[in-house]
């Protein structure tokens, strides 16, 4: 991964703005909204319901979610609706009955609502399934504000190869990334010693290991500062969701491993950070509310009037710090182990972790079973000798794939084993 990130940085840099080359934004823009029933499409449509006059609705997307679906796209005029459960076009063309609104089923539609012609898409499917919707806006060179995660911990050179190659402008959406993206502009690449994503701990930040083992779903559930949805609330319990993170600067940012480190800092007020050679450190701050990094992303390259909280530094009074604990959140050391093997590992690490949330929410495994059941997946990957860099979305699909029936396979024994 390393190697590879050094040898395509030129081309990473032309799809992360990361110097001020602002091009003038638009008067009216037209946006597209992938995963508009979720937590990160919930929190943008309440963005743009702030300016109507400054954005036209091009299409909306939801997984079964018909009836929020369609609401959404009556109250924006969306030109287009799509709803992936292929079962769901009757339900939702009812919905939409007296509208001007076209429907569409199924993935090929959710795709579709990428490829029709808005100016800016955010990219909220949850999991892997985002990454085929993701490609597809940015094939045709849109700006994409990228939340879905998975899509570069699936595929990540791939991702902002094609990015580079088609012109697409990726503005990262979740808080970390946007964080380091926005103190980036301070420096240039060799300039650059690290980046430094904080983690707010999550629930289990000061709990013992045998309790973490044990931990409930409604005590994962129970995210101190954020409000997010329900699979990246258990991952941030597990630090699963910093180690995806990891991942996902590493490919935003065509950075090494050791050039990112994770700092615990319960309060989330600073986001990210950057070392510069001169030993600057330029920090992101805001109080915890992803329409911050969202209005970054919707405003982009100009700045619009965000509703968060403002920040009140002398009310907070302190902002402290810790290091990871690796051996309390393997999830975490994991991460690091996958983006060092490459060639699908980061694929393995997440589909894995997938399957393992699913199996903990269904009381399938014990939350301490989460990482084992991805260390375990990630093992026989690597002794699989099936490792090749992915060349398609289809590869890294079918990476994701096997590594899920092998998570599955692998979870009886893993569900019977004690820590
Ligand atoms: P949610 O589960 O709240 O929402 C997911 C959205 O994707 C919903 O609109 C859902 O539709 C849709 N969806 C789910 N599965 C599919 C599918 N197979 N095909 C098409 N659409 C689908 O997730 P979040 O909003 O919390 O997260 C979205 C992404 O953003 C994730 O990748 C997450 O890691 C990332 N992220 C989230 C943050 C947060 O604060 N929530 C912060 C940073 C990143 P339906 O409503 O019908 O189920």
């Amino acid at each position: 991964m390393a190697s590879a990130a050094v040898l395509w940085f030129g081309e990473v840099m032309s799809a992360v703005p990361l110097r001020n080359n602002k091009a003038a934004a638009p008067a009216i823009r037209s946006v597209t909204v992938l995963g508009a029933t979720g937590s990160i499409g919930d929190s943008t449509m309440d963005l743009l319901r702030a300016s109507r006059d400054r954005y036209q609705v091009e299409a909306l997307t939801a997984n079964t979610n018909v009836q929020g679906l369609a609401k959404l796209a009556k109250e924006f005029g969306a030109r287009f609706a799509a709803v992936a459960d292929p079962d769901r076009l009757t339900e939702l063309k009812d919905a939409l009955a007296g509208t001007r609104t076209e429907c569409g089923a199924g993935e090929s539609a959710v795709i579709e609502a990428a490829a029709r012609p808005a100016d800016w898409v955010m990219a909220a499917v949850s999991g892997a399934a985002g990454l085929k919707p993701a490609l597809a806006a940015v094939d045709r060179g849109a700006t994409v504000a990228l939340a879905n995660k998975e899509c570069l911990v699936c595929a990540g050179d791939l991702f902002m190869q094609r990015a580079a190659k088609a012109g697409a402008c990726i503005l990262p959406a979740d808080s970390e990334h946007n964080a380091l993206f926005q103190a980036l502009g301070s420096g240039n690449r060799e300039e650059l010693v690290r980046v430094i994503i904080t983690a707010s701990g999550g629930p289990f930040r000061t709990w013992a290991s045998a309790d973490i083992e044990q931990a409930t779903l409604a005590q994962a559930l129970k995210h101190p500062n954020w409000s997010m949805g329900q699979k990246i609330t258990i991952d941030s319990a597990s630090m699963m969701n910093k180690g995806l993170e990891v991942i996902e600067a590493a490919c935003l940012f065509a950075l090494a491993p050791e050039e990112i480190d994770v700092l615990v800092h319960p309060q989330s007020i600073i986001h990210g950070m950057v070392e510069f050679s001169d030993r600057s450190v330029v920090a992101q701050l805001g109080a915890p509310d992803m329409r911050t990094p969202i209005a970054h992303c919707l405003g982009w390259p100009d700045r619009i009037v965000g509703p968060a909280a403002k920040l009140d530094l002398a009310k907070i009074g302190q902002l402290t710090f810790e290091a990871p604990d690796f051996d309390r959140f393997p999830a975490l050391r994991l991460a690091y182990d996958a983006l060092r093997a490459g060639r699908g590992t980061t694929t393995v690490y997440n589909a894995a972790n997938e399957v393992a949330v699913a199996a903990f929410i269904a009381g399938k495994i014990r939350f301490g079973a989460i990482a084992r059941l991805v260390e375990a997946t990630m093992e026989a990957w690597m002794r699989s000798g099936n490792l090749a860099p992915l060349t398609s979305a289809d590869d890294a699909i079918a990476v994701d794939h096997n590594a899920r029936n092998k998570a599955v396979t692998l979870l009886p024994q893993i569900a019977l084993k004690a820590s």
